[in-house]
């Protein structure tokens, strides 16, 4: 019969309940730690938890505390966590599920563990809704605060996969959404923490709630291949073995089945069948040091060759989540293609459960320091999200595919190695580097030739950025940037500027187009409606009407359908000539040179500097210049409004194109001497297009001039030419 006291102090009679031994046994105690110490404070936690969930059930039927928080702790233990995690698991739910307050907490387990139960508390209380907005907002808040110890979503995630677990347990629907919640959640945040193993229980367990048949399918066709492959296994495996031996390398190697859910990937990708697909197994070798992973790696391409291109090195250069391994592929016996991962003992602890073993017990040593380089990508996350602008919807798409890409390595001039994702260009490479170069980024080189900026840059590349204090990002960069931090801060760049100028844009407009109506006293009235016109602000409101979202007009109609005796009297004089009104108020918004990325010039005219000019303002794209003769320019629409005064700021360097038009007769060598005309002005030719038809020859030169003048001369010139009929400025 047991001791009756060992119910309330068990370690003084030496009698704990079975589970909780089974508990402790799991546990690695460090060296320099008292195990005894260790064992009571566990008790306790073990006993605070048995007693503040007494009579709670589980759905089925089971006693809340053993079977679900005990469970949890277990997996933690077995994950080899520091025992201040271990205890924080036991009691994860007190402060959810029981009366327990942090005060309680804190008084019988300090500030450590009650820190830690709080934080997934709070995890546990965010809602990861459906709407994707909502979502993204709360990944932030999860991000955030797993920065500070990410221990918390170490717990959280032992009890997640407890919950997957015992899902049958639940209602069908409940299935369906804590099923999915996993998928889109947490297996990209496992994959991102290099928690492999997690990852793929997780998602073997959403494969079998949201897909039951293709699991059960893939289960039962693995189970009847399984002596099949594993004699082919033995067969690749043996002649290997013979050969590590004569080197005296101690190694472990296996062949491991790959995970169901990345088998049904492989369907469902490539549209194949099971029995289609070849590699539904690696081989893994796992050694004690470096270097004889190299080592292992050359004897093994003396027994088989390998393919080329599916050679990778994670050792030399890791992944970002800090997985580290050699992967090859090598032609295996009756030519079948056998992926093989080599690494050593401590590499094979770091990929099966990523981040976390920085708080596993080591020999010697309880927790690593070293954590900063490896959350690195998190940290930058957390940056990225404190900062005043960020579009949770935009954050989250991007998020989604820097958790899933490959990733490339490529290197700076001084031969730092900088990590990419897939499909990465100088861009990306530039704010990777730092985002005040990403901004001013001008150009770029790599292997020492200048390349185009959207680029995709490959693995090994050599980097080069050339940046120009005058450089800006354009709303072109978002098209092919690949990187989230990259894209934030373009994007937040463009948005001040835009939101900036908008502003500027919409008060110069309301301004002139009062005064066009002489109903300028009614400044201060549309300033102030702007609740009416559904904005928060008169600078919302000016800035709408600078991006043409909205119209002086509009606003008119809307502050009418209030107040009819206000604009009784607004008449209209739209037929006025836009022409005359830009020249009369020629005063206006500067262009900045072409440089300023709220202006485009547009294709139908390209206008110069010396030419008549005016701009016309897009919905959402700011502002478009024409010539004033333009014909594709609304005259007597409403969107006259919209048509703004310009002149030119521009700084002697900066250069226009212009299409010219040279009709001549056909005779050898003129277009020697027209090239050489241009050239003698000092004018750069961007194209040349020459024909003859008829006789008649034409030719097309895209040349670049600074100004009118230029250009005119230039046209003077070329038409002194003998044998020219005509030189005109086209496009
Ligand atoms: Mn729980």
């Amino acid at each position: 019969m047991p001791n009756p006291l060992s119910k309330l102090i068990p370690y003084v009679v030496g009698e704990f309940p079975k589970p909780f031994l089974n508990l402790y046994e799991k546990m690695v105690i460090p060296k320099d730690t008292n195990g005894k110490t260790i064992k009571e404070s566990l008790w306790k936690a073990y006993e605070f938890g048995t007693v503040r969930h007494q009579g709670q059930k589980r759905r089925s039927g089971k006693p809340y505390f053993g079977d679900h928080c005990l469970q949890v702790a277990n997996i933690l233990a077995k994950w080899k966590m520091d025992h201040i995690t271990v205890m924080a698991g036991l009691l994860h739910d007190t402060l959810e599920d029981t009366d327990t307050t942090l005060k309680d907490l804190e008084n019988c387990f300090g500030e450590d563990i009650t820190r830690l139960v709080d934080g997934v508390t709070k995890l546990g209380n965010i809602e990861f809704s459906n709407q994707q907005e909502k979502q993204a907002e709360n990944f932030m808040k999860l991000l955030l605060s797993v920065a500070k110890d990410l221990r918390v979503i170490i717990i959280k995630f032992a009890d997640r996969l407890h919950n997957m677990q015992t899902i049958e347990y639940m209602s069908k629907l409940k299935q369906r959404q804590i099923a999915r919640e996993t998928n889109d959640i947490y297996v990209p945040l496992a994959h991102r923490l290099g928690m492999a193993s997690v990852k793929w229980e997780l998602e073997d367990w959403v494969l079998q709630t949201l897909h039951k048949k293709s699991h059960l399918e893939i289960d039962s066709k693995l189970k009847s291949t399984n002596r099949q492959r594993s004699r082919y296994i033995n067969q690749v495996i043996s002649p290997i073995k013979e050969e590590l031996k004569k080197y005296q390398i101690q190694v472990d190697i296996y062949g491991r089945p790959k995970s169901h859910s990345s088998i049904y990937r492989k369907m469902i990708a490539r549209g194949k069948t099971f029995e289609e697909i070849y590699d539904l197994f690696a081989i893994r070798i796992v050694v004690e040091k470096v270097e004889q992973c190299y080592l292992t790696l050359g004897i093994i391409h003396q027994v088989y060759s390998p393919i080329q291109e599916r050679f990778k090195d994670f050792i030399a250069m890791p992944k970002s989540n800090g997985y580290q391994s050699i992967h090859t592929t090598l032609i295996g016996p009756r030519g079948h293609m056998v992926e093989i991962q080599i690494r050593t003992r401590e590499m094979e602890q770091t990929a099966e459960i990523g981040v976390a073993a920085h708080w596993r017990y080591k020999e010697g040593k309880t927790v690593s320091a070293d954590l900063d380089s490896n959350v690195k990508w998190l940290r930058e996350l957390v940056t990225i999200l404190q900062n005043e602008f960020s579009d949770p919807k935009e954050f989250m798409n991007l998020l989604k595919i820097d958790l899933f890409d490959d990733e490339i390595f490529v290197f700076t001039p001084k031969g730092d190695l900088i990590q990419l994702p897939l499909n990465a260009c100088p861009i990306d490479f530039a704010f990777q580097i730092h985002s005040q170069v990403g901004l001013s980024c001008l150009g770029a080189k790599v292997n020492h030739k200048v390349v185009p900026l959207n680029t995709i840059l490959k693995n090994g590349d050599m980097v080069e950025i050339l940046t120009s204090k005058n450089q800006q990002p354009s709303y072109g960069w978002l098209k092919f940037v690949t990187t989230s931090k990259a894209r934030t801060n373009i994007s937040r760049f463009l948005w001040r500027i835009e939101k900036k100028e908008s502003v500027k844009i919409g008060t110069d407009i309301l301004e002139r187009t009062l005064r066009k109506l002489k109903q300028f006293k009614l400044l201060k009235t549309i300033k102030e409606s702007y609740e009416i016109c559904g904005y928060k602000s008169t600078e919302a409101l000016l800035g709408a009407i600078g991006n043409g979202s909205i119209t002086v007009r509009n606003i008119f109609k809307k502050i009418r359908s209030l107040n009819e005796n206000v604009l009784e009297e607004a008449k209209e004089e739209s037929t006025e000539n836009f022409i005359d009104f830009a020249r009369s108020s020629a005063k206006g918004i500067k262009l900045q040179g072409i440089k300023n990325l709220m202006v485009n010039f547009g294709k139908c005219c390209s206008p110069i500097p010396g030419d008549d000019m005016i701009g016309f303002i897009t919905r959402g794209r700011g502002i478009t210049v024409h010539q004033t003769s333009c014909k594709s320019l609304p005259l007597l629409s409403e969107d006259s409004d919209r048509l703004i005064p310009v002149e030119w700021d521009v700084s002697r360097k900066d250069l226009f194109a212009v299409q010219i038009k040279i009709v001549c007769e056909d005779r050898k060598g003129r277009l020697k001497e027209m090239t050489e005309c241009i050239a003698g002005e000092n004018i750069n030719i961007t194209s040349v297009d020459a024909k003859v038809k008829d006789g008649v020859g034409i030719s097309l030169f895209v040349i670049k001039v600074n100004n009118l003048r230029q250009l005119d001369r230039l046209i003077r010139k070329l038409n002194k030419i003998d044998g020219i009929d005509y030189v005109e400025r086209t496009g």
